[in-house]
């Protein structure tokens, strides 16, 4: 059995089935866990919702130890990301006072702000955004809603943010945000409102030439127009209209782009169909399953389809399904878009996590959250590539696994950089007032994403090593390079 005291920090104590529930108070969902602070009560945030049903209480967040558990399991993505980092330094002998300077994060934003709920009652919340660097040009990166939202999740996804605009080579530096809710608690009216009071609590700490979200886990082209919009009513009238870049992933007619909704599902299949020629695999009939079904998982599952593969297990927030015959993913997008979820889906069987995670397959798609692909799910799996759409699915342990059984992986960094690169399309547009064509933006976005793919195999290559830290070396050597020419000031 794992030891979690020396891994994870204090002893983590077995889960108890007693509805008298150990609690942690957590309060109001700053980082760090008051250790020592402990109460009786119930918690309605873990997965064991049926055995907990307390109210929330209406100052501070409740969290049992089972939530408290997947907190400690979760917040060791900055280090994981630290340690890729380290290693890379090792390998390319990269400078380390530059290593120094890429280990920190620049600015990291926390806001607390008050929300008017339907009923009328208050509610505090509090939301991120991290900007990690921006040598390259103005922090880019998503916005997210979620429950495990944390300061410690936020700085890793910004830091790898950075990681993937140098990858590919585009004009942004790196930054993530997000607020800690659950989304499906709230009415959309209630969204909108927390939407603009934490852009307005963001104020001009982002901007279209400065730090410019975009949507990511439980956010889109909705969320980004009312950013848009409350930025934008901020600033002086005769502004307004130059910054309609403060956002990408908008709605088309508020500006956004052609091909954006689907860019990171398109990116991800461009690499795969790379992947194949260069390994002679015919994807035509090819099998496939994919973790998570909203955006990135949902049009990439879409977009292999196109290639005459077949996508036979879904797995997603509600639970997992299975058709070794083939499951239409076009149908299975409309019906996820209706249901909320592919639990139920009429044309397959419901599976459980092991079985999905078993499922024989040439392709692996984990298009959901982090740690997905961990010491056990990796030892279950059976496929021959793992594509991965979603940011840091894969923890250190799992990794070890997939290299052990020699199963190939392109990395988030590079495997997932469609929707920046589709971002930064648009952001040009709406900076030169143009409007391209979806053949346009889908040739560029290949020929960057596949330039970026053999940059990071032939770094491999060349150095004997696993794609991920040649993904980590490609990016660290150029910002190494533009560091080592620009200096440090004074
Ligand atoms: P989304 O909110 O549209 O979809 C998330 C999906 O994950 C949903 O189907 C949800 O049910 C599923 N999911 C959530 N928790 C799960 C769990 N515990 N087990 C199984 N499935 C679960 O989000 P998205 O925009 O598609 O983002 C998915 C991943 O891709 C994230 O890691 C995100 O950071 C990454 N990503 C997104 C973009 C983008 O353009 N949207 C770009 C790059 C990377």
């Amino acid at each position: 059995m794992r030891n979690n005291k020396q891994e994870n920090g204090p002893d983590l104590k077995p889960l108890s089935t007693s509805k008298e529930w150990k609690l942690l108070y957590y309060q109001h969902g700053r980082p760090g866990l008051e250790e020592g602070k402990k109460f009786k009560g119930l918690c309605n945030y873990c997965d064991l919702k049926s055995l907990c049903g307390l109210p929330k209480p209406e100052i501070g967040v409740w969290r049992c130890e089972h939530y408290r558990a997947k907190i400690w399991k979760k917040s060791g993505l900055h280090e994981n990301v630290l340690r890729l980092l380290e290693k890379a330094q090792e390998i390319n002998n990269f400078d380390r006072d530059i290593c120094k300077i890429m280990a920190e994060t620049m600015n990291e934003l926390v806001v607390h702000f008050p929300v008017k709920m339907d009923d009328g009652h208050i509610k505090m919340l509090t939301g991120y955004r991290v900007q990690h660097n921006n040598v390259l040009g103005p922090f880019k990166g998503g916005l997210r809603f979620h429950p495990m939202v944390d300061i410690d999740e936020i700085r890793a996804l910004a830091t790898m943010m950075t990681w993937k605009t140098a990858i590919v080579n585009i004009p942004f530096g790196g930054a993530k945000g997000g607020i800690h809710i659950d989304p499906s608690e709230f009415s959309p009216k209630e969204l909108e409102k927390i939407t603009r009071r934490f852009t307005f609590a963001l104020g001009n700490n982002i901007g279209p030439d400065y730090d410019i979200p975009a949507p990511d886990v439980n956010t889109n082209p909705q969320i980004m127009a009312w950013i848009q919009d409350t930025y934008m009513s901020t600033i002086a009238p005769n502004e307004r209209n130059r910054c309609i870049h403060v956002v990408t992933g908008k709605p088309i007619e508020s500006g956004g782009s052609v091909g954006r909704e689907k860019a990171t599902g398109q990116g991800v299949v461009f690499l795969i169909e790379k992947w194949a020629e260069d390994h002679g695999f015919s994807l035509k009939g090819a099998t496939y399953i994919v973790q998570g079904f909203g955006n990135v998982g949902s049009w990439a599952g879409r977009l292999m389809k196109m290639n005459g593969s077949k996508l036979i297990a879904v797995e997603d927030v509600t639970g997992a399904i299975k058709n070794e015959e083939g499951i239409d993913p076009d149908y299975l997008a409309m019906y996820v878009k209706e249901h909320g979820g592919v639990v139920n889906y009429p044309k397959a069987q419901a599976i459980n996590h092991e079985i999905f995670f078993s499922t024989k397959a040439d392709i692996f798609i984990p298009a959901a959250l982090e740690n997905a692909i961990t010491r056990n799910t990796a030892e279950l799996l059976n496929v021959k590539l793992v594509a991965e759409g979603a940011n840091g699915p894969t923890d250190e342990e799992g990794d070890k696994i997939l290299q052990r059984k020699k199963i190939h992986v392109i990395p988030d960094i590079l495997c997932n950089s469609g929707g920046v690169i589709v971002s930064y399309f648009e952001w040009l547009q709406n900076k030169r007032s143009e409007f391209w064509e979806l053949d346009e933006i889908d040739n560029k976005l290949k020929k960057i994403i596949v330039s970026a793919y053999e940059r990071v195999r032939n770094t491999a290559v060349k150095h004997k090593i696993d794609w991920r830290t040649a993904a980590q070396i490609v990016a660290m050597s150029r910002l190494e390079m533009v560091y080592k020419e620009r200096g440090i000031f004074p």
